[in-house]
């Protein structure tokens, strides 16, 4: 799950564009690929670098001095009754307790992802645990992964309940009462980290053969060099990054905004809980099918960079948090029937979004030799070359909910986040930031994704997109 959703306006000049992929000279170790990034692109990525921030902490700030409304600063500072420098010396700042209060966090995250090797698989029937298989990466390796991310949740939350219901260490609404140094923070980790992760790309690689130089600075930090960048032989950044500390915050950012309605008016309403409800299902589905993750776009194509590194420790846990927090100030109680409609299209979403992931990963791992619908799936063949000149084939299946459209999952993924956002009413637009930006975010992902896949399968690409034409919405898009 990456959190800004990468830029794909790339020519990588030693790639030969034909029936698949062909490098027409092998890579060197440590001589730095020749990609050419263009001026869209480039724009692009410096625009977000400088307002990325800005934008996230503008969100947070309207919630803490102005209810969630994102028109009344602008007004104001329009009439001249705020500058940006008031609006800014009345927003806390940094603290230590906050930085305590991360440390210790991230510590115990970095402790249960290396330290508690996976049991639950033992248990669990189904999950996929334990040291798995990532993809095979364009320099050939193949990365071992330990898949414990379903158990650092299940501790990290039986904690909190813990602590909630009987040891009283800390309060509930800790994590809301500490939101904005929190985010002074995860900046701070979010730059680090980013930081570090580009410096060790030239000094000292991962895996060299893997890494990606286009030759201009911005890009390379913002999109990332090396592939899988690792300290040892386990602690791999895009894994840990994605999954925890961000992910496993979500629901515990969502319980401490649900206790803090609590403390505020003495009830949690039912908007509230269906949005800790659907998003917790949304964090258990990753954590449950972590291991399948490792097959998605994030790990298979994208680089460490910025994107993912800042992405990870900022974008995600506080613009994926928006609607519990608009909840807070603004505590919407529901009709009966509103709540049910969100609710309906929340699981009906993930219906189509977790089934059409479903599909296509059986249909991968059978290699068509398995049933969808109740039939035998159809497919077409295609033919690609590898870096090395390898000739391989693959399969694109055009039944199932991947003869409906060809990006089904992402619609699902729209529909469930749309009903995050329905379930705030529709009071402020605050909350409906989270459905604008993930349109953005997949509608990008869809079409960088096509054109990779296009330049992979070529003619066979085309084969497909003439049996299913459609992309997100059958007749549409
Ligand atoms: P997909 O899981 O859709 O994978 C796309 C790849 O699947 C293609 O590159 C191609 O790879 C293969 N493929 C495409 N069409 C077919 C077909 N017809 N049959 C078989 N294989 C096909 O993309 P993502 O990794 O982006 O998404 C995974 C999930 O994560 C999605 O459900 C998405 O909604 C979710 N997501 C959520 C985000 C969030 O922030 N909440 C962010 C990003 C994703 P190949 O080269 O192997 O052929």
């Amino acid at each position: 799950m990456d959190s800004t959703g990468g830029w794909g306006h790339l020519r990588w000049c030693g790639w030969a564009r034909g029936n698949g992929w062909r490098r027409i000279s092998r890579m060197v170790p440590n001589t730095p690929n020749t990609w050419e990034v263009d001026w869209f692109s480039l724009s692009a990525v410096i625009l977000l670098l400088c307002t990325a921030p800005f934008l996230v902490f503008f969100f947070v700030m309207v919630c803490d001095q102005y209810q969630c409304s994102v028109s009344q600063p602008l007004v104001e500072l329009y009439s001249g009754e705020a500058t940006l420098r008031s609006i800014w010396d009345k927003a806390p700042s940094f603290t230590w307790t906050a930085a305590q209060i991360y440390t210790v966090w991230v510590s115990f995250q970095v402790v249960l992802y290396m330290c508690v090797p996976d049991v639950t698989h033992k248990f669990l029937p189904g999950y996929a645990g334990g040291v798995q298989d990532g993809a095979r990466t364009p320099a050939g390796l193949i990365n071992k992964y330990e898949i414990n991310g379903l158990q650092s949740w299940l501790i990290t939350h039986a904690l909190w309940y813990a602590n909630a219901q009987y040891f009283h260490w800390f309060s509930p609404t800790i994590i809301f009462d500490n939101w904005i140094p929190l985010l002074w923070c995860t900046n701070i980790l979010g730059y680090a980290v980013s930081t570090f992760a580009f410096v060790k790309a030239y000094l000292f690689p991962t895996n060299a053969e893997d890494c990606k130089f286009t030759g201009n600075v911005f890009y390379n930090y913002m999109m990332g060099i090396e592939f899988n960048p690792r300290i040892g032989k386990w602690f791999d950044f895009k894994l840990f990054f994605n999954g925890r500390p961000g992910i496993v915050a979500w629901t515990l950012i969502n319980l401490s905004y649900a206790a803090k309605q609590q403390e505020l008016y003495g009830y949690v309403t039912n908007s509230m809980i269906l949005v800790n409800v659907l998003q917790a299902i949304y964090v258990l589905d990753f954590f449950w099918n972590e291991a399948w993750y490792l097959k998605t776009i994030d790990i298979c194509h994208d680089h460490f960079g910025w994107y993912l590194g800042w992405g990870d420790c900022v974008w995600l846990p506080f613009l994926y948090t928006l609607q519990g927090l608009y909840l807070v100030y603004n505590p919407v109680q529901l009709s009966t029937a509103h709540a049910a409609a969100v609710l309906l299209l929340g699981l009906v979403g993930y219906y189509v979004f977790r089934s059409t992931n479903h599909q296509k990963d059986l249909f991968r791992r059978t290699e068509g030799k398995c049933s969808v619908w109740g039939k035998k799936p159809t497919f077409i063949e295609c033919a690609y070359r590898s870096g090395d000149g390898g000739l391989h084939h693959s399969k694109l299946m055009t039944s199932g909910f991947w003869g409906v459209a060809r990006h089904l999952n992402y619609t699902g993924d729209l529909m469930g986040s749309l009903a995050y956002c329905a379930a705030c009413g529709f009071g402020h637009i605050h909350p409906y930031f989270y459905i604008v930006y993930m349109t953005i975010l997949l509608v990008h992902r869809c079409v960088r994704d096509e054109h990779r896949c296009s330049s992979k399968y070529g003619k066979d690409w085309k084969r497909y997109t003439d049996a299913v034409p459609y992309r997100l919405l059958p007749g549409i898009f």
